[in-house]
């Protein structure tokens, strides 16, 4: 496992991002239109105090190093992890170091490398209860918005369910999962503190909010309706969440200009530009 590891990683830090073992199922690629884009070469980079970015210059891969093991927080796509293993060991870390990923949402830009990722350094997967279950089918549920895209990503077996408020502890970080649900029932923003010296700061590294639907889906039908009271569940929740630094699961999402925000009060200027997106896309269903 872990020659195959570095092998892979090896691999990725050779050649560009669709250089993959071969006919290896869990990193196949999949087809995506914005692939150049989410997963545009970057180096990893320290956030603050022990928290990395390993990901990519469209989608966010978060590492927490709490001095008894790594945390990750998202995937990618498949074909994203070897070189999310290759960024981790750019960074002097090892990827078999990796003990939990926490998945932000059941979705193939976010979720799809997890397979991959769990197989090549034994980590385990964290998700919430409704998240675990499209998780553990690689398939949407069956009330996300964007269902009838029917877009998939290599299942899981395993998946550790964890309550909303609830802490995970791993060395001297605790991290703990808030539900933020709308863009789907089952997704999930992660909280935690990263210091530097004497210096603290909160970080969040936020689930996507946007209301983002297959063609024909209506957030003002009954079904759409629920959605839209998980949104506003997700909008109070991150407003009361300490957060001096935002991490988005898509980079542009952040409101900053880099990969992640510092500027005041981020993750209430986070949830403005959602309710704005919200607001927005009911007023365009009131007129059809
Ligand atoms: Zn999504």
């Amino acid at each position: 496992m872990i020659s195959r590891t570095m092998l892979m990683a090896a691999a990725a830090l050779s050649g560009p991002v669709s250089s993959q073992v071969p006919d290896d199922p869990l990193t196949k690629p999949l087809a995506v239109e914005r692939e150049a884009e989410w997963l545009a070469p970057v180096n990893p980079v320290r956030v603050f105090g022990k928290t990395y970015l390993v990901g990519f210059g469209g989608l966010n891969i978060a590492m927490i190093d709490t001095g008894a093991g790594l945390i990750l927080v998202d995937a990618g796509l498949p074909q994203a992890e070897p070189r999310i293993l290759a960024n981790v060991a750019e960074l002097g870390f090892r990827p078999r170091d990796i003990k939990y990923i926490l998945s932000t949402e059941p979705h193939f830009d976010h979720a799809g490398g997890l397979a991959a990722l769990v197989r090549d350094t034994g980590a385990t997967v964290i998700a919430s209860p409704r998240a675990a279950q499209a998780l553990r089918t690689g398939r949407l549920a069956s009330d996300d918005p964007q269902l009838a895209y029917d877009s998939r990503f290599p299942p899981l077996q395993n998946v550790r369910v964890i309550a909303n408020a609830e802490k995970l502890r791993l060395g001297d970080t605790t991290v703990i999962a808030r539900a933020t649900p709308g863009h789907t029932a089952g997704s999930m923003s992660w909280a935690w503190r990263s210091c530097e010296a004497a210096k603290c700061r909160s970080i969040v590294f936020g689930s996507s909010l946007n209301p983002v639907a297959a063609k024909g889906y209506r957030y003002s039908s009954p079904a759409g309706q629920t959605v839209v009271a998980s949104f506003r569940r997700a909008y109070a929740t991150m407003n009361t969440l300490p957060c001096d630094i935002l991490i988005t699961a898509h980079v542009e999402q952040s409101g900053s200009n880099g990969r992640f925000a510092t500027t005041p009060d981020p993750c209430r200027t986070y949830v403005r530009a959602s309710q704005r997106a919200l607001a927005a896309r009911l007023k365009t269903e009131r007129r059809k």
